[in-house]
């Protein structure tokens, strides 16, 4: 089955909350308000995509339900009112016309609980909202479920390097799959598109491993000890978001371990799904820390799977028993 309408939709989707992310992380780095500790506008820029993403599919696909990472809720309240302003000007600034009610609403449709029935959209607006505020990479993160298996995912990388050898070129890119179809990188820029593939890396000694910034959400001790197994000496890639899917979809990278911090994390559909769409149209492969595929059928979260091993397929069943070995999996 083909889903030309719906990845042409959420290619557009993705790219317009792509351009409201990218002024306000501008006006954020300019404002100053990182040394003021500033988490708002990470919060206008996440609620804004929201509302744009789902604006903009609506229009195509009205009656399709959203598995959104946020709702409205807080925005609602009588005290967050100069935040509610701001969440509808920036959506303005890309998307003229609507009104708070409607802005609002907007953002309320992605509280669907998701399943194995029908289908249904999922959306993290801003993955990797520590490294949005940081100045560094975060994700605009949109991927279609159906009657349980991902069939299509967009991921728009607003700062990612185009070129990744190339630090001083430009940056902003976005990715996309669509099942058997492969993954192509668009350039944020001027729309110039090219597929992309895993690495050829075969020696998993060579290979170079990507992992969250974050401590908090994967365990880096763990990593380095699977990585010494392997012995892998090239240091970890870190790096925030589903930019670490991006990396290996494209070859920067070829591994992306997430091992848990803790046993009763689940890890969030939203936070997966896209990515794993196009690492896989890529030629590469993604399972759970043993060795076992994503169940995105269950709901909101991936309940039935531990972590993410993402690789470029050549060498997932070494690093699968290297993370088995760590980890101490033995089922
Ligand atoms: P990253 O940018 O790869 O560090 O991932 C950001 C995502 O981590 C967020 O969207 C959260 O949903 C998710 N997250 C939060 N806490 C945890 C945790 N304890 N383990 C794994 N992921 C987490
Ligand atoms: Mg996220």
């Amino acid at each position: 089955m083909a889903y030309t309408r719906e990845r042409e939709a959420a290619v557009a989707a993705v790219e317009r909350a792509s351009r409201l992310c990218v002024s306000v992380q501008k006006s954020l780095v300019s404002e100053e308000s990182l040394a003021k500790k500033d988490k708002s506008p990470v919060t206008v820029a996440d609620f804004g995509a929201q509302a744009v993403v789902v604006h903009s599919l609506r229009a195509v696909f009205p009656d399709d339900p959203m598995v959104g990472e946020e709702d409205a809720r807080a925005l609602r309240e009588p005290g967050n009112a100069a935040l509610k302003d701001r969440v509808v000007e920036g959506v303005s600034s890309v998307t003229p016309g609507l009104d708070d009610a409607t802005v609002l609403d907007l953002i309320d449709h992605g509280t669907y609980e998701g399943g194995a029935s029908g289908r249904h959209w999922t959306l993290d607006p801003i993955d990797g909202t520590k490294g949005f505020l940081r100045g560094d990479q975060y994700a605009v993160a949109l991927a279609l479920i159906d009657r349980g298996e991902v069939v299509l995912g967009v991921l728009g990388c607003p700062n990612l390097l185009v070129d990744s050898t190339d630090e001083k070129g430009p940056r902003g890119c976005l990715f996309f799959a669509e099942k058997g179809k492969g993954a192509y990188m668009r350039r944020l820029g001027d729309g110039a598109e090219s597929a992309v593939s895993v690495s050829g890396v075969t020696d998993v000694s060579q290979a170079r491993f990507c992992e969250s910034v974050e401590a908090a959400h994967s365990s880096q001790d763990d990593t380095a000890r699977v990585a010494s197994l392997l012995q892998i000496d090239q240091p970890p890639f870190r790096i925030d978001s589903q930019c670490k899917y991006a990396a290996v979809s494209r070859g920067d990278a070829s591994i992306y371990m997430r091992l848990p911090t803790r046993k009763d994390y689940e890890e969030k559909i939203w936070d997966h799904a896209a990515g794993m769409a196009v690492v896989q149209e890529a030629g590469g492969r993604v399972t759970d820390v043993a060795g076992r595929a994503l169940d995105f059928s269950l709901g909101r979260t991936l309940r039935a799977n531990r972590g993410v091993v993402v690789t470029n397929g050549h060498v997932h069943d070494q690093v699968i028993g290297a993370v088995r070995e760590v980890l101490g999996i033995t089922d």
